[in-house]
């Protein structure tokens, strides 16, 4: 037998997607900021940005990153422990602790690498991963590297939840769960997960990558929303790539975590420290976000006002009051005739179909910052409008 060719195999999953019509497109954008981009050559409305509330193209910002190139350059030279640790990372941390009223912090690349980097940290082979079904990729592929025993609940069952860590209460047990859901927009039931995890004595995890920065007092998250402080949710994961506009990510938590982590942490350990010029950006983004009220407030009353359209045109919205609201349409091809009307009209809003989410329940993904104006809300749902009157009502996916 010969052996099977691996790039061979590859290809031919990627023909299977082609013939289901799944196939991902990559498409070089040219952003102009948050809401605004060239695609093709033509000018859209972008619905589609993880810049809730418009820091990335913000002047401040870009200052802080000119300036740090200036002075530092651009690259971190080296990992953290290997002379990369640069006093623009350790700021950024201080800063973040104070923020989310945590002892300590430690800073990763990136989002991914952080979930990866602590769930392999804390769990051991054989022990227990237990997660929301729709968690993040990161999250599920934490539990796959640690070799742990992923034991997956229906997305926000509280009851299913309490099943799987009451099937083994002996083993080590570490639940992990997005705070607010990237797909959904919708928001674990952080305290009773907290009261579950307390009871059963396993550690709980909250990734806040799309919570940071909109909720809770100060923007500081979806934990200071819901009140909750380190002894109920010993840590919090959350990225700087999302609302804070500028990229990395960190973990908070006891010094006694972050100490750990710093020693056993591979993401983080083996791997070159964030360009110090970007610890300096995001500095300046933890700042700026920590006083801007007045774009959350902004964001807020566009989602209030995209929600109360969409419900008057009889659309299927989520359960969503964060700036992610997904428009469910049920098949896969119908979220991509919609996605590709609104390009014509002149909105980038993507269609969000499985393998990312469960079949069945493509849609699109409405992303609303804190930069779109009134009107342009208003001539989105103009548009969705005239497309929901062209096309059979859509069923909800529940
Ligand atoms: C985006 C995201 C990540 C990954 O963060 P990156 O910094 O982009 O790698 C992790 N978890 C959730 C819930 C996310 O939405």
């Amino acid at each position: 037998m010969p052996r099977t060719n691996l790039i061979e195999r590859l290809a031919q999953r990627q023909a299977e997607c082609a013939r289901n019509g799944l196939l991902r497109r990559l498409r070089t954008v040219t952003a102009i900021d948050s809401t605004s981009i060239i695609l093709d050559g033509k000018h859209l409305r972008s619905f589609a940005s993880n810049d809730y509330l418009g820091l990335a193209a913000h002047p401040y910002l870009r200052q802080a990153l000119i300036e740090a190139a200036r002075d530092w350059g651009v690259g971190a030279t080296a990992a953290h422990l290997l002379g990369g640790h640069r006093a623009a990372h350790a700021e950024l941390e201080e800063e973040l602790a104070d923020w989310t009223g945590r002892e300590r912090v430690l800073l990763y690349s990136s989002g991914f690498m952080a979930n990866l980097g602590v769930i392999d940290a804390l769990l051991e082979r054989g022990e227990s991963c237990v997660q929301d079904r729709l968690n993040h990729a990161s999250l599920l592929d934490g539990a796959r590297l640690a070799g742990a025993h992923l034991k997956r609940y229906p997305h926000l069952d509280m009851d299913g939840a309490a099943r799987q860590l009451a099937r083994s209460t002996d083993t080590p047990t570490l639940l992990a769960s997005d705070g607010v859901f990237s797909m959904d927009g919708d928001i674990t039931p952080l305290p009773h997960l907290a009261r579950l995890c307390a009871r059963q004595q396993a550690t709980l995890l909250i990734d806040d990558a799309h919570g940071l920065g909109v909720l809770g007092p100060q923007g500081a998250g979806s934990l200071a929303a819901a009140g909750l402080d380190s002894t109920q949710v010993p840590i919090l994961m959350a990225t700087l790539g999302k609302a804070l506009g500028v990229g990395g990510a960190f973990v908070a938590g006891s010094a006694e975590l972050i100490e750990g982590l710093g020693q056993f942490s591979r993401p983080h350990i083996y791997t070159t420290a964030m360009p110090p010029a970007l610890a300096a950006a995001s500095l300046t983004a933890v700042r700026l976000t920590r006083h801007a009220d007045d774009r959350r407030e902004s964001l807020r009353q566009r989602i209030e006002q995209f929600r109360s359209g969409a419900r008057q045109l009889g659309l299927a919205l989520g359960d969503s009051f964060t700036p992610i609201q997904p428009l469910w349409v049920g098949a896969a091809d119908t979220a991509l005739a919609w996605s590709r009307a609104l390009e014509e009209a002149g909105f980038y809003v993507p269609a969000i179909r499985p393998p990312t989410v469960p079949e069945g329940q493509a849609r699109l993904r409405v992303a609303l910052s804190a930069q779109h104006k009134h009107t342009e809300v208003e001539q989105l749902l103009d548009t969705l409008a005239s497309l929901a009157r062209r096309t059979a009502p859509v069923a909800s996916a529940d």
